[in-house]
């Protein structure tokens, strides 16, 4: 029973959204902490990245 099976679910949403991301980058925040590599998630009027839990107020 060789787990011969690869995950082949392609990202290509996520991916594209990264893209898309990139092309605005004026309006993309980064986290300072996690460096400029993280995306902080944008909310209602905060960024908050899921990695560090770090939140800033807009
Ligand atoms: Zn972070």
């Amino acid at each position: 029973m060789a787990k011969k099976k690869v995950k082949n679910k392609i990202p290509s949403k996520k991916y594209a959204k990264y893209k898309l991301e990139g092309n605005k980058l004026t309006r993309a925040r980064l986290c300072p902490k996690c460096g400029p590599a993280v995306f902080l998630g944008e909310h209602k009027d905060r960024f908050y990245c899921g990695k560090c839990n770090y939140l800033e107020m807009k």
